[in-house]
């Protein structure tokens, strides 16, 4: 297969790249580099079967030659990230699945979503089963993330109805592993820099929220049995370990040796407002669907994450 990789610097991008290149297939990967990094991907550079092109896909896309499939895995991901590029955010989710859609129908490719648990908003209903429609405030700070997704969620549906395109959606949990961002503001990338520094992990509110955490390798293994099953309806991917941020930053102290303490803090109202205080996949779809289930656990790909960061702070 060639195969087009939107985000393709990114973390799950670039992991992703790797795979499809692993298993023998040809990659153009774009990215405008936001939030990317060209470090993610230097191990391809070269690579006969992997090229590159800096684009911001909101705009008019253009690639030369046939496409089998077109991964639309561009956007900032992490609520830092959204909060301070909230245009370009809903952008990429908008016009940039509109772009992504458009070439893929052009080219006769296949095409798959990176969607996300954000779809359910603050969830009324726990664990997360794909038919639930979520409860999502449309203008609140995360609504330029969600709103984006859901529309890319129906826009490819119509797609797929109207215009009989190959498509399928993943919904990604909350999903850790090298390659993230030191400072992009997630929980887990916060706590392991913390860690490793000798710093406080910093604890928002009373820590009682909670987050069902996925290694990054368990995540592209569902993505590539989704892309070639028959499955046309969203698919939830993500590691039912279930548990809240005090916990896991217990977690994260045991397993990096670490002497920090835990403080508790207020921050942003923005970084906050509408924060999910729940979120648990249902992946029973994915199992009958895909045979797909997590196999790393919590400890494992912690151990193997936190090693990634300690040779980068
Ligand atoms: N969080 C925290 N301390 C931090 C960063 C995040 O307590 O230093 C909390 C945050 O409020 C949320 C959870 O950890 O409840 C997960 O946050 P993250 O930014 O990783 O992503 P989200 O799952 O909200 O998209």
């Amino acid at each position: 297969m060639r195969v087009l990789i939107t985000g393709a610097a990114g973390f799950l991008g670039s992991h992703l790249s790797d795979k499809f290149i692993a298993e023998g297939h040809t990659v153009v990967g774009m990215d405008n580099l936001i939030t990317g990094s060209m470090d993610n991907i230097a191990g391809l550079m070269g690579h006969e079967r992997f090229s590159f092109i800096k684009q911001d896909v909101s705009n008019y896309i253009y690639v030369a030659g046939p496409l089998d499939a077109v991964l639309h895995f561009a956007s900032p991901a992490s609520p830092n990230d959204y909060l301070e590029h909230p245009i370009p955010t809903l952008k990429v989710g908008s016009l940039g699945t509109h772009n992504t859609l458009g070439l893929a129908k052009a080219k006769g490719a296949r095409f798959l979503l990176a969607s996300t648990s954000e779809v359910y908003g603050d969830p009324q209903v726990n664990p997360q089963p794909e038919d639930y429609w979520g409860h999502v405030n449309p203008i609140g700070p995360r609504g330029v993330y969600d709103e984006a997704k859901r529309f890319a969620e129906a826009i490819t549906l119509a797609y797929q109805r109207y215009h009989g395109l190959e498509t399928r959606i993943v919904r990604i949990f909350n999903t850790y592993g090298p390659r993230m961002r030191l400072h992009d503001g997630r929980v887990v990338p916060n706590f392991i820099y913390q860690a490793l520094t000798g710093q406080p992990l910093t604890v928002y509110g009373d820590g009682s929220r909670t987050r069902s955490f996925q290694y990054y390798s368990d995540l592209v293994d569902g993505i590539y049995r989704l892309l070639h099953s028959d499955e046309k309806l969203p698919v939830n991917i993500g590691n039912p370990g279930e548990m809240t941020i005090l916990d896991f930053a217990e977690a994260v102290i045991e397993i990096s040796g670490s002497e920090s303490e835990i403080v508790h803090i207020q921050p942003s109202d923005e970084r906050v407002t509408d924060d999910p205080k729940v979120r648990r996949p249902d992946i029973r779809k994915a199992k009958r669907v895909l045979g797909w289930e997590p196999k790393v656990g919590l400890a494992e790909g912690l151990a193997k994450t936190i090693d990634y960061f300690r040779s980068r702070v």
